[in-house]
């Protein structure tokens, strides 16, 4: 299978007087050292090469920046809602003004291709949105007391300092959707973003702080701390850190669950996905195509959500399978920033290691592979492929494994209870769809016995998701929710509250004392 690669890539220095320019623009002051000083190395996918060093937080400096979370928490909790709400909608302003400057970072240091980082930004600009609306909001409940002269209600408090820890894959939207929302609920924040993008995060950290400035709030509401799987350790050990909410592997949250759960702190866990589209003979064939390849190719793959098992009904499989390979071999590879590129790198060379492992085991299982040659674009250190699609037997180890890159698994189903039950018969479940126009079919995927995962959709891809909705998944994906819906309760603490305005004392359940 053959698919285009735009070349000549970007240079470096390009590379390097882009990142100058969008981090000046934003707003930061950092010290970005040259390629050759020690420290951490901030480097893009698209040539594979080293920007930049930046001075790499220490311990003593997560110590701080945990210590001046908390002060700040003491008078942002008192501070209302609505006050902490103007706080996002500037950040929100800031980010629509920088959208293009925080979108090039994204592209430089992950490699998505523009339209994919412009849509990142996006999401953080309609988190913020969605927040603000929320700062006048945060309501509980008044219940029916059993007892005369009583009132029961629930109060929504601030919860603490909430330690974010963030993947390569979505650098900007996940820092948002946990940061505006934990803002506008009371708590301070503590980021450590993925080692992978460093920049990135200091062009947030930028427009946050400058939006602080703006409104007047205390700038240590928000917290960066830059460095490797130790920094992040020490936000989830920290006893002054009330909520952990950690995006990135499996193999993470185990390390990260039972570490904050032996402190008695809350861990808010957005783990792996290996998420699957049912396809029935009653699908549009043509808006399924449409949605499985961006599903399955776009973002080189690399989204918790990206579709990675297609389960297609074994009479329409040949076919299916012969307009994706067609449409894959129409996919522009290559430089993310260049016009019409649709994949752009895989994130460094041990993705691209990962993959072949994945298409020679699952040749091993009996898979036959279409796709997934490497592309020679000049640059050693920069790894491009096309898109994987691989036709297997039957379930397999391998089709079980989040290989984080775009292969395609196809598998073939006779009934839709066979269908359903290949569907959930991973260790993940972050997100699932139908293609169907029958509205039996549709309803039993997502039916109390059906799809087991999180997200659940019917003639939409598995990935893209809208910030309305509660994001997160089920078994080894963690069980968190963030994002839309009623997600900002994992950023805050309950108290019932029972009033008794009456001059007696009467005991609940009929109890009598003395
Ligand atoms: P990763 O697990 O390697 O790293 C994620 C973050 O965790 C990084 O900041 C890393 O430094 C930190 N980290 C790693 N081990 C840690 C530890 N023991 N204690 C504290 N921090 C630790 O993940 P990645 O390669 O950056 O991202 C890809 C993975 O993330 C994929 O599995 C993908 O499915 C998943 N992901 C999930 C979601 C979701 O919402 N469910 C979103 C994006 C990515």
């Amino acid at each position: 299978m053959t698919t285009t690669v735009k070349t000549p890539l970007p240079t470096s220095d390009a590379l390097r007087s882009r990142v100058r320019d969008a981090l000046t623009a934003v707003g930061s002051s950092v010290t970005l050292g040259d390629p050759g000083a020690g420290g951490l190395t901030a480097s893009s996918p698209i040539n594979g090469d080293v920007l930049f060093t930046l001075r790499e937080s220490s311990i003593g400096d997560v110590d701080a920046a945990i210590a001046e979370a908390a002060h700040a928490y003491t008078t942002w909790r008192l501070t209302p809602a609505p006050v902490r709400g103007a706080l996002v909608a500037r950040l929100g302003e800031l980010l629509v003004e920088h959208k293009a400057e925080l979108a090039a970072l994204v592209t430089i240091e992950a490699g998505k291709i523009t339209s994919e980082a412009l849509g990142e930004v996006q999401e953080m600009i309609d988190v913020c949105e969605f927040a603000v609306g929320l700062s006048r909001q945060l309501y509980g409940k008044t219940i029916a007391s059993e007892r005369p002269g009583h009132r029961l209600m629930e109060t929504w408090h601030p919860l603490g300092v909430v330690g974010v820890i963030t993947a390569f894959n979505f650098p900007v939207a996940v820092w948002a959707w946990n940061t505006a929302i934990a803002l506008v609920c009371g708590d301070t924040v503590v980021w450590k973003p993925s080692e992978l993008t460093p920049l990135t995060a200091l062009g947030c950290q930028a427009l946050l702080q400058r939006a602080c400035a703006d409104v007047g709030a205390p700038v240590e509401v928000s917290r960066l701390v830059l460095g490797e799987r130790e920094i992040g350790e020490k936000l989830v050990d920290d006893p002054r850190v009330a909520l952990v909410s950690a995006t990135g592997s499996v193999r993470m949250g185990r390390q990260v669950g039972p570490r904050v759960a032996a402190r008695f702190g809350r861990a808010l866990l957005e783990l792996g996905g290996n998420n699957a589209a049912v396809v029935t003979p009653a699908a549009d064939l043509d808006l399924a195509v449409r949605g499985i390849v961006f599903s399955a190719a776009g973002t080189a793959g690399q989204r918790c959500t990206t579709l990675r098992r297609l389960i297609v009904h074994s009479s329409i499989a040949d076919e299916l399978v012969a307009k994706i390979v067609a449409a894959y071999r129409q996919l522009p590879v290559g430089d993310p920033f260049a016009e019409g590129t649709l994949v752009g790198p895989l994130i460094h060379e041990r993705s691209y290691r990962d993959m072949v492992g994945a298409l020679q085991q699952a040749e091993a299982e009996g898979g036959e592979v279409t796709g997934g040659e490497r592309h020679d674009v000049g640059d050693e250190g920069a790894f491009y492929v096309t898109p994987a699609v691989v036709r297997m037997p039957g379930q397999s180890a391998v089709v079980h494994t989040e290989t984080f890159a775009p292969i395609l698994y196809v598998l073939t189903y006779e009934t839709l209870d066979e269908a359903v039950a290949m569907n959930n018969a991973v260790p993940q479940g972050l997100s699932s769809s139908i293609f169907t126009l029958d509205i039996r079919e549709a309803e039993r995927f997502l039916g109390a016995d059906g799809s087991d995962c999180g997200i659940a959709n019917v003639n939409i891809g598995t990935s893209g998701a809208e910030i309305g909705g509660a994001f997160g998944g089920e078994k080894e994906t963690g069980g968190g929710r963030e994002s839309g819906s009623d997600s900002w309760k994992a950023y805050m603490r309950r108290a019932t509250n029972t009033v008794n305005y009456s001059a007696e004392l009467p005991l609940a359940q009929g109890v009598t004392f003395g």
